[in-house]
Order: C-alpha cells, then structure tokens, then sequence
C-alpha cells in the first residue's frame, strides 16, 4: 500500500532500488541477464547460432532475438508500464533492448506489433509503439506501421491451442513490402509466439523476405 502510494507520488523512480530514474537505474538494467536461449520460440529446435534463425517450422528464416531474461525486475518495470499508467517508462524499455542489440542502420524497418483497440483504449497509448520511437532514435532504424490487426481478442488467460487459433490470421499488412528491406517486428513479451508468427504470415504475404523477431523479453505461458 505504502509502496503504491509512494510510486504515484513520485513516478521517476527506479522500480528496484527506488534511486532517481524513470523506470530502471543503470546499476540495475546491468543485473539484467541475457536471454541467451538457443532455441526457436516456435517450435522448441536448436538455432542455427550463427544468425540465430530456425530451419524446421513456420519461422524458418526469421531471426529471433530477445533480448534479456524475464526477471522479478523485469516484471515489476513491465508491469508499472503497462498497467500502472507509467508511460515514461518506454524510454528506459527501449534502452535495455538498444544495450543488447547491435546497431542496425538504415536498411532496417522496425514495425510495432499494433495492440488490440480494446488494449490501447484501456491505457489511452499505444505501449508497442512507444518503445519503438525511442528504440528507432537509438538504433538508428526507421519504424513503420505496416501491420494492421484485423480481429480483435486479448491473449491473456488463453491456453496455448487457443491462442495460435485466435492469432492465426490476427494482421494483414497495410502495403506493398519490399523484398530487399529487412523488416523487424518488434514485440514486448513473447509467450507462445503465435501473435507474432501471424505478423510474419502478414509481412511475408505482403511480400517482405527478410524478417526478423525483436523482443524484450519471453514469458513461458503460465498454465491455470
Ligand atoms: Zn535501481
Ligand atoms: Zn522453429
């Protein structure tokens, strides 16, 4: 309670150490671990390590990265952002993800996975894009909001058939893509993959071939 009161007084605070920070301190964002995981978040098989890309399923040829481990620090920052109205906190999102990835220049295009209308009325901003403009300026990428979502439903509390059901054709692209241009679909958790494997179907029927997966963190999906 007290914790509450004192967070909604005083929102540039550091979620962990409660330093001067909107979100995050540096001394703290360094405890974040890498994700370092080796496997697909589709279909569980080893990457291909040297361009982290899986070879067996549905995103055969999509780079996936994610950045950190998903951490009771993590958590509590992504929590307050998304759901405590702490909308500062996309800067210090953006950070944590720039820190771990290589610049990447001008002939990649970043494209926010847009929220649910329902999601994005709820918080009054979009949280995907919010990170993304800050994550453009440090990367040096453009962003372009190529998707746009065609049913809406909210993930959360679905089971994993469930969701892949739900998300199979959840985007379409809003143009014609370039075949020569990388597109980076940038989402902040991913749980089962299937909201981001429809992006992929999207971007590629909108004629994309090179894409990639970006993303904060991965949440196992949490069963009950
Ligand atoms: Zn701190
Ligand atoms: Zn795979």
């Amino acid at each position: 309670m007290l914790d509450k009161l004192i967070s909604l007084i005083s929102p540039h605070h550091c979620v962990v150490c409660s330093d001067i920070a909107d979100g995050m301190c540096k001394k703290c964002m360094l405890q974040l671990k890498p994700f370092n995981s080796h496997n697909c978040i589709l279909c569980g098989y080893g990457l291909n390590t040297g361009n982290r890309c899986c070879s067996s399923c549905e995103l055969a040829n999509v780079n996936q990265l994610i950045t950190v481990k998903m951490s009771k620090d993590l958590r509590k920052l992504l929590h307050e952002y998304k759901y405590n109205n702490k909308r500062a906190f996309c800067k210090v999102l953006a950070q944590i993800v720039s820190n771990n990835i290589d610049n990447t220049g001008r002939n990649y295009i970043i494209v926010p996975l847009p929220p649910s209308s329902k999601h994005r009325r709820q918080r009054g901003y979009d949280h995907i894009l919010n990170i993304v403009r800050h994550l453009s300026k440090m990367t040096n990428c453009e962003y372009e909001m190529v998707l746009r979502r065609k049913t809406n439903f909210r993930q959360v509390g679905a089971d994993r058939q469930t969701r892949f059901i739900q998300a199979e054709n959840a985007f379409i692209s809003r143009y014609p893509l370039s075949p020569d241009r990388t597109y980076i679909i940038f989402d902040d958790v991913i749980t089962t993959g299937a909201t981001i494997t429809s992006a992929v179907r999207a971007l590629r029927s909108g004629g994309a071939r090179k894409i990639q997966i970006l993303a904060i963190t991965h949440r196992a999906l949490e069963v009950g």
